[in-house]
């Protein structure tokens, strides 16, 4: 960029036009005076560690602290975070409707949902795996078939099971993971499967102490992405600029400690911008 000498006329200007671009986007509060600015974002309400809505109404897990740092560079303050729910299969449509600006989602970029929203990251890698009875045995993807299992739809997990690693497990499909896991704690199903990071997070909860563990199969790699509508190029690049930005000053490391701790989550190393493993 050439530098030259910035008049008071064209530093105003200058200023207007960034204020236009931070808020202009849809979802946004477009409000001329540039105060009152609101971005939305979607997160999980029923996953303990990445995203919780506790009953005093506020918001904690990985995703949310990532979802709180991004939203910061993005040039948004904590009360401009309106949270909302986004369910598995309702991402990809949320983000087309402009429901919401930004989601961060335990969403696993894949070459399918690719075609229909962009990601930014990934920020997160984890596995699938297996919760199941703290009595029970299963150590390979094999041992499913003619289980019971339980996944949410619109997942990877579910899709996996499909076509992968136990395609004669009767599955059962949900709107929530916390759905699956009243169905395993009844008896209705003998596993729930999905990232071993939410997992992790259901297994430590009070409640299910020494009544369920993670069966530790790696079935499959998650690469967890900021997802925007498709076509927000400038967003994706702010986004992993905030997220590298995230590493580089132990913010990640710190969300991973407040997180995962409790759970005894072992995470992977914080992943490299556009490093995607299969
Ligand atoms: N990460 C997987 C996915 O994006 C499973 C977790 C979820 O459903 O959010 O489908």
């Amino acid at each position: 960029m050439k530098l030259r000498k910035v008049t008071a006329a064209s530093a105003t200007v200058f200023a207007l036009a960034l204020t236009a671009t931070a808020c202009g986007s849809d979802g946004g509060d477009s409000g001329s005076d540039g105060g009152n600015k609101k971005i939305t974002v979607g997160i999980k309400y029923d996953q303990p560690g990445l995203g919780l809505k506790t009953p005093d109404g506020s918001f904690t897990g990985f995703d949310v602290d990532v979802a709180k740092y991004v939203a910061k560079e993005l040039g948004y303050e904590e009360g401009d975070i309106e949270f909302k729910e986004t369910k598995s299969a309702d991402r990809e449509t949320a983000l087309a409707r402009g429901d919401v600006d930004f989601i961060a989602a335990t969403y696993s970029i894949t070459d399918e949902r690719a075609k229909k929203v962009d990601f930014a990251g990934p920020y997160l890698l984890a596995h699938q795996d297996l919760l199941i009875r703290a009595d029970d045995n299963v150590t390979k993807g094999d041992d499913l078939n003619g289980k019971k299992l339980c996944s949410v739809t619109g997942s990877t997990s579910a899709q996996n099971v499909k076509n992968d690693f136990a395609k004669d497990a009767q599955l059962k499909e949900y709107g929530t993971y916390s759905q699956c896991l009243g169905a395993l704690q009844s008896g209705q199903v003998d596993a729930l499967t999905t990232d071993d990071s939410i997992l992790a997070g259901y297994a430590a909860q009070e409640q299910y102490k020494g009544k369920f563990k993670l069966a530790g199969l790696e079935l499959s790699n998650e690469n967890y992405g900021i997802g925007v509508k498709k076509g927000e190029k400038e967003m994706v690049d702010k986004i992993n600029a905030a997220l590298e930005k995230m590493v580089q000053d132990k913010s990640w490391d710190k969300a991973v400690q407040d997180n995962f701790g409790p759970a005894n989550y072992e995470n992977e190393r914080a992943p490299e911008i556009g490093n995607i493993v299969k």
